[in-house]
């Protein structure tokens, strides 16, 4: 999943906050994770497998905000 994708269902309020059940309205501190790794001959295989990214619900009087691979995870759909 892209920032983009990400930034996407934040703003068409695809992304449900599991503690008020309102639509999350911030992210942060987004960054892909990468997997290096590196065998015997010195032949290093770089693969981009994955993002991470805290998702921070900004409803009023809820705090909730959680750092997950798996943003989707909170979608309504
Ligand atoms: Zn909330």
């Amino acid at each position: 999943m892209s920032l983009q994708a990400i930034k996407d269902a934040i703003a068409n309020e695809k992304l449900i906050c599991p503690k008020c059940k309102g639509a999350i309205k911030g992210w942060e501190k987004y960054a892909e994770t990468i997997d290096a790794v590196r065998d015997g001959f010195n032949i290093q295989e770089i693969d981009s497998n994955g993002e991470r990214v805290t998702l921070i619900c900004g409803n009023e009087g809820c705090a909730w905000k959680e750092r997950t691979e798996y943003p989707l995870e909170f979608s309504k759909d």
